[in-house]
């Protein structure tokens, strides 16, 4: 019989639904490491949330542990190379709190409608300002939610069922799939524009920082309300305050912010129509049982039936083929990320190519790397080489890898291109050496440059004058440029410039970028 450590505090109901499945269950929560160390060689599944710390260490000491279940999502607590080495598969129960943060959401959108908060502040100290606190309706106003993942599309089931007309936006979603969910898709700036009530669902990324700033806003119907129970950094929160203040936003709601705990003299804190908690969006009673519960029977299901659901991690592959490969993998993953950056909003199709040695060699893992890199930039559900060509697949996502026989200069090459709604990018990209990584290829440009950090990509004419505006505009910025790779189309219709950059250069400074003579288009991504 499977034996199963329970070593952080589960649920009375995930314990029950362990041992009804016929494993030997046993329930230690809180052991130092040292006993933990000394015990865990019993077990063939351990079950954990974030408190136990699944060390390399404690694998070394884990000979019978096939998998591990972390009921929850980050699973920054479990060395997860190790427990991939050691052939070790971890669990995770992505979506388990979205009802909850969905939820939160709704709640902060009633709240700022009613004044809830600030009329009980009102009643507690003593007055009686029916006047002052009249509210609105959601009934048939436009809710307009930005990205409809796990959570968004919670949130837009819900606004219908308190009769709101639903607009979303988000790149990776085709208009039928937001049809289904009852929502319509547009673009963003019909959003701004039309919706009465906003709110964001999507990571934090390079494209999200600061998606809603003084420009955004602006763009925004007079006294509409935003809420943010994303990630703080997506929401410019100065610039929020300043429309507050000025009375063209009629209401913020955050539960996360920029810096956390936020500062007590926070712009936003002494304005009214503004509604805070402290990151709780995921603290519910039921989402906690909730990720329990789903971990539970994510390992009955592994330790009985085989079945692999939610896996963070990949069994290892023949350890002389990822000697070869491992050079190749974290270039597969910048150059997945730097197409999906310089690609369409929403890909619908990506094509992964090896050639030279790489040719004969198991391209899976590579094809997975680059998919990783791409993907992570549109999700905020951890991404990984076992889950990314799933997750593809569920977004109507096409992958095709290719081994090509194509004849170059280099030992390998891997290329990535993307393409959706028109548009597409291609990057391709080596190694020299054995750790060298180099984008060599951006769309039709020949490049040599390092894929790493902060980077400017500029497509202008070929004329003279260019760069040399570039540098003096990002010098006046204080934008120190690292290294700079330069590229000409053959017959001079074009040019380009990849400015590997010390830090990230802010909006307004991209926007000084595209006003200088010559240049077509300015880019900012991060490798
Ligand atoms: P998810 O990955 O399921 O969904 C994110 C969606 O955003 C995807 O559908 C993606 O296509 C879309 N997207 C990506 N880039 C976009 C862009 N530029 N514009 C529009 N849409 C874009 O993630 P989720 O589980 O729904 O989480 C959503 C957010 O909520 C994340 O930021 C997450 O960190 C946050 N979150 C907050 C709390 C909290 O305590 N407040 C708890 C859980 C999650």
């Amino acid at each position: 019989m499977a034996r199963v450590l329970v070593s952080d505090d589960l649920s009375p109901e995930a314990v029950r639904i362990l041992a009804d499945a016929g494993l030997e269950v046993d329930v230690k929560v809180g052991l130092p490491p040292a006993e933990l160390e000394a015990i865990i060689g019993g077990y063939d599944a351990l079950a954990v949330r974030s408190a136990t710390k699944v060390t390399a260490r404690l694998l070394e000491r884990a000979g019978r542990l096939r998998v591990i279940g972390r009921a929850g999502v980050g699973v920054d607590n479990v060395d997860l190379d190790a427990a991939t080495r050691r052939g070790v598969v971890v669990m995770n129960t992505p979506g388990g709190s979205s009802i909850t943060v969905a939820e939160l959401a709704l709640a902060m959108i009633l709240s700022l409608y009613r004044h809830v908060p600030g009329a009980t502040a009102s009643v507690k100290a003593g007055k009686w300002e029916k006047k002052r606190f009249q509210g609105r309706e959601i009934a048939g106003k436009t809710l307009g939610v930005v990205g409809i993942g796990n959570i968004g599309s919670v949130l837009v089931d819900r606004a219908l069922a308190m009769k709101m007309q639903v607009l979303a936006y988000d790149p990776f979603i085709t208009p039928e799939a937001a049809a289904k969910l009852g929502a319509e898709l547009v673009d963003l700036e019909t959003l701004w524009r039309e919706a009465d009530v906003i709110s964001l669902h999507v990571p934090l990324t390079e494209q999200t920082r600061h998606l809603v700033g003084a420009a955004t806003l602006a763009k925004m119907k007079k006294g509409a309300i935003l809420v943010n129970c994303a990630r703080g950094g997506i929401v410019d929160e100065r610039a929020v305050a300043e429309s507050l203040a000025a009375g063209h936003l009629g209401g913020v709601a955050l539960d996360v912010f920029e810096k956390e705990p936020p500062a007590a003299d926070h712009p936003l804190f002494g304005l009214d129509q503004v509604v805070c908690t402290p990151h709780i969006g995921a603290s519910t009673e039921e989402a906690q049982s909730a990720v329990a519960v789903a971990i539970a029977e994510q390992l009955v299901a592994y330790l009985r039936d085989g079945i692999v659901k939610n896996a963070v991690n990949v069994p290892g592959l023949p350890k002389e083929i990822l000697d070869q490969l491992a050079p190749y993998l974290p270039l597969a993953e910048k150059l997945g990320a730097a197409a999906a950056q310089l690609g369409p909003q929403g890909p619908t199709e990506v094509t992964i190519e090896v050639s030279g040695e790489l040719a004969g060699m198991p391209m899976r893992p590579i094809a997975a790397r680059a998919l990783v890199g791409l993907l992570r930039h549109y999700l905020d559900t951890p991404v990984n080489e076992v889950n990314a060509p799933a997750i593809a697949k569920e977004r109507g996502i096409q992958v095709r890898e290719v081994r090509s026989a194509e004849s170059h200069d280099w030992a390998s090459l891997v290329k990535v291109r993307v393409s959706g709604a028109g548009n597409e990018a291609r990057v391709a990209g080596t190694v020299y050496g054995k750790r060298d990584p180099r984008i060599v290829r951006v769309n039709g440009f020949r490049v040599e440059a390092v894929p790493d950090g902060h980077v400017i990509v500029v497509e202008n004419d070929d004329a003279p004058g260019v760069v040399g505006n570039l540098g003096t505009a990002l010098a006046a910025a204080g934008v120190n440029i690292a290294l700079i790779s330069l590229s000409r189309m053959e017959d001079r219709s074009g040019a380009f410039s990849f400015l590997n950059v010390d830090q990230a250069p802010a909006p307004e400074v991209l926007e000084r970028l595209r006003v200088l003579p010559h240049v077509r288009s300015v880019r900012a991504l991060k490798l």
